[in-house]
């Protein structure tokens, strides 16, 4: 099954895929993940892309384009997968169509998890990650819960940069809902609920 996870930041694609992940063993593929990697190792595409990730301004296309079609020649693929994170605008949109043309493995579902703009900003100040298995949890979480590793809160989470990060995706990411919805591949849920509901719904939605 391959799959494009879109919504706005904080919407619970992260949270989402990774329920998928665990039940169908599908390579997670998010742009974000991967571009917080590269700034961790200080590769020179993290050196690129941290500027831009701080500001919750949108990396180039061109980078980040190149990033996904490298990751989608990989075998593991080949099975399906979860994209999260990308595409991110039209032009990402449009050469994803064109790699996954030419790799002849058309997407199945363009998965839409809404969620109302005011719920994200109070969602995601409150979000806390663990620095060593990526567990996506609130500030109430000391510890992880999977792990008892560290949870720290992300540089791009402070109010002022979610309220860029949201106003770039209604101008930048929106229109793709429209998009898919033209290629008959949109599925929308309502991601304002607990997340093992959204998730049967997902399931459902995608017949699972
Ligand atoms: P995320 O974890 O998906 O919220 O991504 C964190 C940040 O990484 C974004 O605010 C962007 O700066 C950058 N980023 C992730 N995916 C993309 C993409 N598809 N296009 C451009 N920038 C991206």
């Amino acid at each position: 099954m391959n799959i494009v996870l879109l919504g706005a930041p904080g919407a619970g694609k992260g949270t989402q895929a990774a329920k998928l992940v665990e039940e169908f063993q599908l390579p997670h593929i998010s742009t974000g993940d991967m571009l917080r990697a590269a700034v961790k190792a200080g590769t020179p595409l993290g050196q690129k892309a941290k500027s831009y990730m701080d500001a919750g301004d949108l990396v180039p296309d061109d980078v980040i384009i190149g990033l996904v079609t490298e990751r989608l020649q990989d075998a593991d693929t080949q099975k399906g997968f979860i994209l999260d994170g990308f595409p991110r605008t039209s032009a990402q949109a449009v050469a994803l169509d064109a790699e996954l043309s030419k790799l002849e493995r058309p997407l199945d579902a363009a998965l839409l998890i809404d969620v109302d703009p005011e719920v994200i900003v109070r969602r995601l100040t409150s979000r806390r990650m663990c620095k060593d298995c990526g567990y996506i949890g609130s500030v109430a979480d000391e510890t992880c819960p999977k792990c008892g590793g560290e949870m720290y809160q992300r540089d791009d989470d402070n109010e002022a940069t979610v309220r860029n990060r949201l106003d770039v995706y209604e101008k930048s990411t929106s229109p793709l809902i429209d998009y898919y919805r033209g290629c008959d591949l949109l599925v929308s849920i309502d991601g304002d609920r607990d997340p093992q509901v959204v998730y049967a719904d997902v399931k459902q939605a995608l017949g699972l």
